[in-house]
C-alpha cells in the first residue's frame, strides 16, 4: 500500500531550505529532491525570511562583520535570502533535478523589501519566479499591500505565478486570496477571470444608494453566471460593464463598456439610457429597470460571445 498518496497526486513540492534541519541540511533537502525526480515533479524553493537558513545568515553576518565599511542588517538579510534559493537551487541540479523543474520564491512581509529582493533575484538567476508577500495581514491592510509590491513586480516584468496570503477574518472565506490575486492580474491587464464593472463613485448628483446596490447587484449576477458562462461563451471574462449614477456623465463610460447604464441622478428625468458597444440601445425606466438591464446583459453575451457547442455541467 502506498503509504504517501500525496506523492504523486500533488501538481508540485515546495521546500523551504531554511525547514530542512541544520545539521544534515543538504542530505535532508537532497532526500526530497530526489522524491520529486522519481515523481517527476517540479519543485519550488521557497524562501522565507522568518524561516531563513541560520548557517548562512550567520555565515553572511560575519562576513559583513568583517568589512571596512558593513553594509546594513537588511541587506545582509536580502542577500541572505537570495543566496540561499540560488545555491538551493544549484544543489537540487546536482542532484539531478532538471533546471526547468525548479521555481524559486523569497518571501517578506514588508513590500519595499519584496521589491528589493525580486528584483535581485531577477537579476541573478533565469529560475521562473513565484511572488508573494508572507504575514500580509487582514482585509484592506492585507490586499493593498499585496497589491503594492505584486503591482511593481509585474509591472517590470518579473514574476511567473503569484500569491495572495491573508489573513482570514473570524468565518472569513479562504477563496477570497484568490479572487484578490486575479483581481490584481485582470486590472492590470495580464490576464482576465471575470467581466468587469466599472462603476462610478457617486456625487451631490446622486443622492440614493440606488446605483450602487444595482453595481452590486450586477456583479454578483455575473458571478454567479461564470461557471456556466465560461463552459458556454468563450471569451465572456472579457466582457466590460458600466453602471453610472447620472445622465449628465454616465453616457460617456458607458460607451466605453461593452454596454453600460446611466441611472437617472438628482432632478433628472427618471430613465436610464443603456449603451451597447457604444450605441445608445434602449432607454429603461421604472421600477424593474435592474431585471430589465440584466435580460439585456444575458442577450447581449449570447450574442457577442457565441455558444461554443459545449454543454454547460449540470
Ligand atoms: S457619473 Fe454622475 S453620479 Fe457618478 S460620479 Fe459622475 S457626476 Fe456623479
Amino acid at each position: 500500500m502506498n503509504t504517501r498518496p500525496w506523492r504523486p497526486a500533488l501538481a508540485k513540492y515546495r521546500i523551504n531550505p531554511g525547514n530542512v534541519g541544520a545539521k544534515r541540511h543538504d542530505e535532508n533537502f537532497q532526500t526530497i529532491i530526489r522524491v520529486a525526480i522519481e515523481h517527476g515533479k517540479p519543485v519550488r524553493i521557497g524562501v522565507n525570511w522568518g524561516s531563513l537558513d541560520q548557517a548562512l545568515l550567520t555565515e553572511l553576518m560575519d562576513a559583513n562583520a568583517r568589512l571596512v565599511e558593513p553594509r546594513d542588517a537588511r541587506e545582509v538579510m536580502i542577500e541572505a535570502m537570495i543566496q540561499s534559493a540560488i545555491r538551493s537551487a544549484e544543489l537540487a541540479e546536482a542532484t539531478g533535478l532538471r533546471h526547468d523543474r525548479i521555481i524559486l520564491s523569497a518571501k517578506v512581509s514588508r513590500v519595499r523589501d519584496l521589491v528589493d529582493v525580486y528584483r535581485l533575484l531577477a537579476k541573478r538567476s533565469d529560475y521562473p519566479l513565484h511572488l508573494g508577500l508572507t504575514e500580509a495581514g487582514l482585509g484592506m491592510k492585507g490586499i493593498v499591500a499585496s497589491t503594492a509590491g505584486l503591482a511593481i513586480l509585474l509591472e517590470e516584468g518579473i514574476g511567473d505565478t503569484i500569491r495572495v496570503s491573508l489573513t482570514p477574518a473570524p468565518g472569513g472565506e479562504r477563496e477570497e486570496e484568490v479572487r484578490v490575486a486575479q483581481q490584481i492580474l485582470q486590472s492590470m491587464g495580464l490576464r482576465s477571470f471575470l467581466p468587469q464593472v466599472s462603476s462610478c463613485p457617486g456625487c451631490g448628483r446622486t443622492t440614493s444608494t440606488f446605483f450602487q446596490e444595482m453595481a452590486e447587484r450586477i456583479q454578483g449576477h455575473l458571478r454567479d453566471r461564470m461557471p456556466e458562462w465560461r463552459e458556454v461563451h468563450p471569451g465572456v471574462e472579457e466582457l466590460t460593464v458600466a453602471v453610472m449614477g447620472c445622465v449628465v456623465n454616465g453616457p460617456g463610460e458607458s460607451k466605453h463598456a461593452d454596454i453600460g447604464i446611466s441611472l437617472p441622478g438628482t432632478f433628472e428625468d427618471p430613465v436610464a439610457p443603456v449603451f451597447v458597444d457604444g450605441k445608445l440601445e434602449r432607454t429603461l425606466r421604472g421600477d424593474g429597470l435592474v431585471d430589465e438591464f440584466i435580460e439585456l446583459l444575458e442577450a447581449y453575451v449570447e450574442r457577442r460571445y457565441p455558444s461554443s457547442g459545449v454543454a454547460a455541467p449540470a
